[in-house]
């Protein structure tokens, strides 16, 4: 039997990215998975199919991820296609690089509206589904702990905040059974990010590996702490970058 198996799974923002290849890792262990987006409703559409045709059971749903009524809706959507809702994956974020001085009030809030109060609300809709044994995992960034790169100052601060928020609410849920946790990426060849793009190579001149990673990476560890073998992790921040520390 797969990791996953009756096991259902809600991936905020995956239709591109990062989030896609945690949804399809997701379905590939066996859970059914719901994945929103905001505006990709054809890459969202491919990634329904390209699960469906391995055999697995998925949904997308339109929902930004800062509009909490939307978000509500998303969960109570998946619950309704599956059943149940046993993970959450907040993956929805963005970064607007640029220095400090120059980034304006409505930049900022828009990466801190997406990076921080997208969680928030996500994550209490959730809540109201996920019984013992559910899962609360987030992706938040290596730069949430140690900065490299100039131009990240509020896509930093929020991830830093993501980090903190996973330890305070681990404290909250965890005599539920509900665990959380904070997976936090090095540079990942994305849209957001890609390795062919202006600020890559200070990126991979970090890494202790001198790469890029890939998003199956992070989905890698995303379905570990999913199944049942990461039951004792929880409020933990776990880094997959490369060695950007080192
Ligand atoms: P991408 O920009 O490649 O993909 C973002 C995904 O989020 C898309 O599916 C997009 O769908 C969706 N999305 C964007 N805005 C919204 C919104 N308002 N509401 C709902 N969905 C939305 O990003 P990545 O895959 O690179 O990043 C995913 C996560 O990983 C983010 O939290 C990011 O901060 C984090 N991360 C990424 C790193 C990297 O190097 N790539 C490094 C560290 C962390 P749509 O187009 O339909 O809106």
């Amino acid at each position: 039997m797969a990791n996953l198996s009756n096991k259902a799974a809600l991936v905020t923002g995956g239709s591109r990215g990062i989030g896609a290849a945690i949804a399809k890792r997701l379905a590939a262990d066996g859970a059914s998975v719901a994945i929103t987006y905001a505006r990709g409703a054809a890459a969202a559409a491919e990634v329904v199919k390209a699960i469906e045709a391995s055999g697995g059971k998925a949904v997308a749903i339109q929902a930004d991820a800062t509009d909490a009524k939307a978000v509500a809706a998303a969960v109570e959507a998946a619950v309704a296609a599956f059943g149940r809702l046993d993970v959450l994956v907040n993956n929805a974020g963005t970064a607007i690089p640029k220095p400090f001085e120059e980034a304006t009030l409505e930049e900022m809030d828009q990466v801190i509206n997406l990076n921080l109060r997208g969680v928030f609300v996500a994550t209490q809709a959730a809540l109201k589904h996920l019984g013992a044994g559910g899962r609360i995992i987030n992706i938040g960034s290596c730069v949430g702990e140690r900065m490299m790169t100039p131009g990240l100052v509020a896509y930093s601060a929020t991830k830093g905040a993501v980090k903190m928020f996973t330890q305070g609410l681990s404290r909250e849920v965890g005599p539920r059974g509900i665990t959380v946790n904070n997976i936090q990426p090095g540079p990942i060849d994305t849209d957001l990010n890609p390795a062919a793009g202006d600020w890559a190579t200070p990126q991979t001149e970090n890494t202790a590996l001198k790469r890029y990673g890939h998003v199956d990476d992070i989905a890698a560890m995303v379905a570990f702490v999913a199944g049942p073998e990461a039951s004792y992790i929880t409020g933990a921040s776990l880094t997959v970058d490369g060695g950007t520390n080192a």
